[in-house]
């Protein structure tokens, strides 16, 4: 039949991006998923699940908007695509452009669009860079970014990454890359020294780190990183691809700390996941230095930089974000989730921390929480796949050490669908925990 036959299709022609190599050649994709509504996806089979990470962190005004599909339609059915190379331009990507600069924290004020999140921050180490040239300071090329920091895959941003088996892959040793202690500002301040501060041209930080395991900031580090990126003239970058569009209950996830940053790049929740589309934004500052000092071209640019249907659907998505109230939303739903969070921690053994901000969440798991002992093998992934056979996609990070499960449902999640989430994620927890503890 067709399930089988697409099973066996994919394990043969389909090379899956961040994937289990030998798994999925031996058993082939867990789910093929056909259709969304909401907070749910179907897959071939007629099975429903609950999406708990808006796929990758991204979807994040819930699946099946028919506006955003019409409006892609009536965008690519009146001019799909047209460069915005040199001085040819569309007026989505225009508009688009216009509202970020409206809707961003402070003076940040001019955007460089990308196809996605790796490709922003890569073009923002470049941008960096140059200005650095333009400013008479070429030395200053190195780009610190923080331990457990997830940035994209390309190869700067692969670089900058520091979770080190993303590196590790591929040999990304560039030494033009260094890291600083997720949560301690003295330690940036410990590098620039180690490294000489006239060497390097930005920090770049999550505002909440995702990927890496879902880290919350201390309450002052932003503030402090800011004043010592000051202190030293270097560009602070801020790596919103997951945080950006609501996701943490404000708009920008820098907005809790109170402090803009030279540059922020962004991807993932601009779409909704509806069309490929990251970007850099300036602030008005360092885009006027731009302006005076640049005499020659600027040769950076990807074919689909600013393309006119990703743009188009962009501005729908965030017109969805704002007459829904989608951010007050995420902000009551991740209260709602973090109870739901603390409930279990009661009812559980296995629960060591409780993490979030927003609907971004975590749950670290340890095998005795008084001692803080860890499972000699990461219990998270059992619970990943025990949540799947109840109806709830969630994900496990292992990294450097780490057995979390972390979370990021729709902005769209109704408090009776949190309650569901919760319940399965309970149940979860418990079948793992009856295996493990015995
Ligand atoms: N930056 C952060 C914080 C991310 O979480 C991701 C992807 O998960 C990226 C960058 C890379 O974005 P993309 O996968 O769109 O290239």
């Amino acid at each position: 039949n067709s399930v089988q036959e697409l099973m066996e299709l994919d394990k043969k022609y389909f090379l899956h991006p961040t994937s289990p190599i030998k798994q999925q050649q031996d058993q082939g994709p867990s789910f093929i998923f056909t259709e969304g509504k909401g907070v749910m996806l179907t897959d071939i089979l007629g099975n429903t699940v609950i999406d708990g990470m808006s796929s990758l962190w991204n979807v994040n005004v819930g699946h099946g908007r028919e506006e955003l599909g019409k409006v892609a339609m009536e965008q690519m059915s009146k001019l799909a695509f047209s460069s915005c190379f040199a001085t040819y331009s569309n007026e989505p990507a225009i508009r688009l452009a216009a509202k970020l600069a409206e809707i961003a924290p402070g003076n940040l004020n001019a955007t460089f669009f990308t196809s996605g999140g790796s490709e922003a921050n890569d073009t923002a180490y470049k941008l960096a860079r140059h200005y650095w040239i333009l400013k008479g300071q070429p030395n200053r090329k190195k780009i610190i970014s923080r331990t457990k920091s997830y940035h994209g895959v390309a190869m700067g941003s692969t670089n900058a990454t520091g979770l080190k088996p993303f590196r590790e892959f591929t040999n990304a040793f560039d030494p033009d890359f260094c890291y600083a202690d997720h949560f301690s500002s003295e330690d940036l301040r410990r590098v620039i020294e180690a490294e000489g501060p006239e060497t390097i041209a930005a920090f770049i930080a999550e505002p909440v780190q995702g990927a890496g395991g879902l880290h919350v900031a201390p309450d002052d580090y932003f503030k402090e990183v800011k004043s010592i990126c000051n202190e030293y003239g270097i560009l602070l970058i801020t790596d919103e691809v997951i945080t950006g569009f609501g996701r943490t209950g404000k708009y920008f996830g820098i907005e809790h700390y109170g402090v803009v940053p030279d540059m922020m790049c962004f991807a993932k929740g601009i779409t909704s996941g509806y069309a490929q589309l990251g970007g850099v934004m300036l602030s008005e500052t360092i885009h006027q230095d731009y302006m005076e000092l640049s005499t020659g071209t600027l040769l950076h640019g990807y074919t689909y930089s600013g393309h006119p249907m990703a743009c188009a659907v962009a501005l729908k998505n965030i017109e969805l974000i704002e007459e829904e109230g989608l951010i007050a939303n995420a902000e009551k739903m991740g209260a709602e989730m973090h109870k739901g969070f603390q409930w279990i921690e009661g009812e559980r053994k296995i629960i060591g921390k409780v993490k979030g901000l927003g609907l971004m969440g975590g749950l670290e798991l340890v095998k005795d929480r008084n001692t803080n002992e860890k499972f000699q093998n990461p219990v998270a992934p059992l619970v990943v796949t025990e949540a799947a056979k109840r109806g709830l996609i969630c994900r496990s990070v292992v990294f450097d050490g780490q057995d979390t499960v972390v979370f990021a449902p729709p902005l769209i999640i109704s408090k009776e669908e949190m309650a569901k989430m919760i319940d399965i994620l309970h149940d979860a927890i418990a079948a793992v925990e009856a295996e493990v503890l015995q």
